[in-house]
């Protein structure tokens, strides 16, 4: 075999008093797991750790976090917003920014494949008391006009008012479909004209700024409160960001005591977000890259029926009737790829830090492989 014998720190192994190298010993050879069942699954590597360690902490609910505060501060800063609450997760946040915009009995538009409506336990109902207009659309995007034409007339006693409009970008369930940001500014104009909120579901908002190049000062001059995920992307291990005025921000500090999110020594958690603030940002793209490498080869499978445009990290694809999405994850697991279902037919891949050098090769051959 071409392989040298190498002892654990890489010399090439003799025998004493011969020439010979040691018998070539096979050690058994494991690939990384590549695991694209979401961008939450990544692991603080050492640096953000060492950053962790390094943390000034102190009792965050007394105020007393200096590290806390910096994120707080930095985080609002680079969006141009007065003022940023640091909280455990992206659930917490957006479900602090619904109550802070509603009352009992009002109504929150938001796109049918909506997180806060979808995954988020039902929390706008258990939480703020409020109901849901749901929107159709492309991928998670609607339109202006739709908005417009949900909006419930005040005047009106039967009908629940509407207070807030809630989109997200980078779309989950669209597939990590980004928003137009004229589209957004024309539906800014109708909050305008209606006394609407209108809030962000930013937990991946990073890809969507990698993706288009646009800043996100841009998006905070826009958005009456905007949520953002150090968790998903960017690799922290915890915490989720929610941005406003200083009087809804102040108003969510108190509903997240309310919550039961309010946390003491967090300034270990905010070191690993300030950190990936600081690194994580520009790889982003890399991660975009590798979904759309991954993606390349999908439509010519047989078994694929269709697959959403890759605009960021995340591929999702459509399987035809007759293949089953649990035969699709447990063929692709068995070849070292953890993948994740959106529905039956549904698979979906998401791109990420941790995910090993060589995947997208690997990937390829694992979905070749299957029969369908
Ligand atoms: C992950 C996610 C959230 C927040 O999730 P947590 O797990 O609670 O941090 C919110 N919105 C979207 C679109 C997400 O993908």
């Amino acid at each position: 075999m071409g392989v040298p014998a190498r002892g654990v720190d890489g010399e090439r192994q003799r025998i004493p008093g011969t020439l010979r190298p040691v018998p070539h010993r096979v050690f058994p050879m494991t690939l990384p797991k590549i695991d694209l069942r979401s961008d939450t699954v990544t692991k603080p590597a050492p640096a953000m750790l060492e950053a962790m360690l390094r943390a000034e902490v102190g009792d965050d609910v007394l105020g007393e976090d200096p590290t806390v505060a910096r994120l707080q501060s930095e985080a609002a800063s680079m969006f141009g917003m007065p003022a940023a609450l640091f909280c455990p997760s992206g659930t917490m946040t957006n479900q602090i920014a619904i109550r802070v915009h509603t009352r009992p009995g009002d109504e929150v538009i938001c796109s049918d494949l909506a997180h806060i409506y979808l995954y988020e336990g039902g929390g706008i109902a258990a939480n703020s008391g409020a109901s849901v207009r749901l929107l159709g659309g492309d991928r998670g995007r609607f339109t202006a006009e739709a908005v417009q034409s949900a909006i419930n007339k005040r005047t009106d006693a039967h009908l629940p008012w509407t207070r807030l409009v809630a989109i997200e970008n980078t779309v989950n369930k669209g597939g990590g479909a980004c928003w137009e940001f004229a589209e957004l500014e024309r539906i800014r104009s109708v909050c305008d004209a209606h006394d609407l909120a209108f809030h962000l579901d930013g937990a991946r908002l990073f890809n969507a700024l990698a993706a288009t190049g646009e800043s996100p000062r841009r998006f905070g001059a826009l958005f009456d409160t905007i949520s953002i995920c150090l968790s998903k992307g960017l690799g922290a291990p915890v915490g989720s960001l929610l941005l406003g005025s200083t009087e809804q921000i102040a108003r969510a500090h108190r509903l997240r005591k309310l919550f039961g999110g309010g946390m003491r020594q967090a300034g270990y958690l905010a070191a690993a977000g300030l950190y990936a603030l600081e690194h994580h940002l520009t790889r982003l793209v890399d991660d975009h890259a590798a979904a759309c490498a991954a993606a390349a080869l999908l439509p010519s499978l047989p078994w694929v029926e269709s697959v959403l445009p890759v605009e960021s990290n995340l591929v999702i694809f459509r399987l035809q009737a007759g293949t089953r999405a649990e035969a699709v994850l447990a063929h692709l697991a068995h070849h070292g790829v953890q993948a994740s279902t959106m529905g039956s037919d549904l698979v979906r891949f998401v791109f990420h830090l941790d995910v090993p050098a060589g995947a997208v090769e690997r990937i390829h051959a694992a979905v070749r492989s299957f029969a369908g």
